[in-house]
């Protein structure tokens, strides 16, 4: 055990085998069906979960029911102090859990431990968020009239997450919940499902020594079923799901089709134009990170490069010279900067689509290669790809999860580039490296970026909690995390009250009875 996996384990209270779900304070569900997970990182055996039935998530949906009323009668600043003392378990499990993540996700450790400070970063926003959550004032038309809106809990929140940031966005979603007064629960990728255990050994903690409702956190381990009976139950108004645009239509649909409310956060084909004004030097660093961080396995990778033919040669000798020494390796090794992709399938999609777009007349320049070295034995090891491309490829179209980094040509103005950047279907994430004003504002204009984030001389990936998160087209209109994110995990009421003696009628309508 060379890297201390089975104290993190003990430490967070992994056993070798997991019940499926819990409801806040109880666990369930153990002797159904089995699921070993194994690490990316090298093919180990880290425990096995078992996996919950949707009769199980109906245990789970009738402790979250039973919550609710309770919680949502808990002041608001109140639930926050129960947010913040899940903050500072958060900060005293960092370590561990940051560990957690990098091995069973296989993203490397710097970055597992990112992950968790992401986590303790939006309890402290939701804590602040718990005194703040405000209507507007109006002015009524009538005499003697007061108008104004508020927010009430809404009820149950499904969360459904991504493998590839396992811990973090359940708590952008269930933090904010919290405050909000609504109950959650989560349904983690089948991929990850360890880290989420691990958290719900804190959330416990937390719930049982405020002698709190069960079913306020719940967590039920199950496959894309468990996510799909989420969907469908009328039970529960909103349902907040990450992953890939295949999924969001599904879920999109279903939740739709019974008229409740949806927050898809889905895949996205991120772009960094170069201008000739680019400062190089910059850009190369967040084109680096952000095209190759995780192995390319975040919704805000760098997929596409898109650059100013006077600059072309220059950029991709560096980017050549940059791809040459990258450390590809064990996620928990220092020094390594690129670790495994999750499991075999997704080098499958990574082998494939580098044939695919070489036969729709792409050059493969660099990368592209399965590691396999006796060091690296059991895990999913690629060598990330540099391709030259052009944007209208069908493989370029679509989001690869993967680290595939598409070197595109512009010769023309910054408004083509923009053009091209805006022409697939996704519409997450998107900058541009200027030191040009006209530039720079042409991006961020309503002819610009049509992404949900558009960034001047910083990078695609990395966002910060304090601003809101996601993106438009395919990637599903959802916004989750900072700004006024909180407002779709609450209902909203528009209220009048008349203080006054006579009852006159909006736009001045006579109705005398
Ligand atoms: P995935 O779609 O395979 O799975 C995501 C989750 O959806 C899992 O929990 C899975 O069990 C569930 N699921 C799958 N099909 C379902 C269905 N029909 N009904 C209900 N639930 C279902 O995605 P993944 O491989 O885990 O994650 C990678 C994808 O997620 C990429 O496309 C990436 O861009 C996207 N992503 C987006 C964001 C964002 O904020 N926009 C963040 C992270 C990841």
């Amino acid at each position: 055990d060379p890297h201390g996996i089975q104290d993190v384990l003990r430490q967070l209270g992994i056993k070798a085998e997991n019940p499926a779900y819990s409801t806040g304070r109880q666990w369930g569900g153990a002797g159904t069906s089995l699921k070993t997970i194994v690490s990316p990182a090298d093919g180990q055996r880290i425990a096995a979960v078992a996996v919950a039935t949707v009769a199980d998530y109906e245990t789970v949906v009738q402790a979250a029911q039973a919550a609710f009323p309770v919680w949502r009668l808990v002041p608001a600043p109140q639930r926050g102090d129960i947010v913040r003392q899940i903050g500072l378990e958060l900060r005293h499990h960092k370590e561990a859990l940051g560990k957690l993540v990098s091995y069973e996700m296989g993203k490397i450790l710097q970055e597992g431990l990112g992950e968790v400070q992401e986590m303790i970063d939006i309890c402290d926003f939701a804590v602040g968020l718990s005194r703040q959550l405000h209507g507007f004032t109006m002015h009524s038309e009538r005499p003697a009239h007061r108008m104004y809106d508020q927010y009430h809990p809404l009820g149950l929140v499904g969360i459904i997450s991504a493998f590839n940031f396992p811990v973090a966005v359940w708590s952008w979603n269930a933090m904010l919940a919290a405050v909000c007064g609504d109950v959650s629960i989560w349904k983690p990728s089948e991929k990850t499902p360890l880290v989420a255990v691990a958290v719900q050994h804190i959330i416990r903690k937390v719930l049982e020594e405020n002698d709190l409702p069960e079913g306020v956190f719940n967590l039920v381990l199950g496959g894309p079923e468990v996510g799909a009976a989420m969907a469908a139950d009328e039970r529960v108004p909103l349902v907040s799901a990450t992953g890939s645009t295949r999924m969001g239509r599904a879920v999109g649909a279903a939740v739709g089709q019974r008229l409740g409310r949806a927050l898809l956060e889905l895949g996205g084909n991120n772009a960094i134009i170069l201008t000739p004004q680019a400062d190089l030097d910059m850009a190369m660093r967040a084109i680096v990170f952000g095209a190759v961080g995780t192995a390319g396995q975040r919704c805000t990778t760098t997929r596409r490069l898109i650059i100013h033919d006077s600059i072309y040669e220059e950029v991709s000798q560096r980017l050549l010279a940059a791809y040459a020494k990258l450390p590809v390796g064990h996620p928990l090794q220092a020094g390594t900067l690129v670790g495994p992709l999750i499991d075999a399938d997704a080098v499958a999609l990574f082998t494939d689509a580098l044939e695919k777009v070489q036969r729709e007349g792409a050059t493969l320049l660099a990368g592209g290669q399965v590691v396999s070295s006796a060091e690296l034995h059991g895990g999913h090891y690629v060598l990330p790809a540099l391709v030259a491309a052009e944007n209208h490829y069908p493989t370029v179209q679509a989001e690869t999860f993967a680290p595939i980094l598409y070197l595109i040509k512009y010769s023309g103005g910054v408004g083509e580039a923009i053009r091209l950047q805006n022409d697939v279907r996704q519409g997450l994430s998107s900058a541009i490296f200027t030191l040009n004003l006209r530039e720079a504002e042409a991006f961020l204009a309503a002819p610009g970026s049509d992404c949900g984030i558009a960034n001047v001389n910083i990078g695609t990936s990395g966002a910060e909690i304090g601003g809101a998160f996601g993106g438009e087209k395919e990637t599903g209109g959802g916004r989750e995390s900072g700004s006024d994110a909180w407002k779709v995990y609450m209902r909203r009421q528009t209220n009048t009250v008349n203080y006054g003696t006579e009852l006159p009628l909006a736009q001045g309508i006579k109705f005398d009875i």
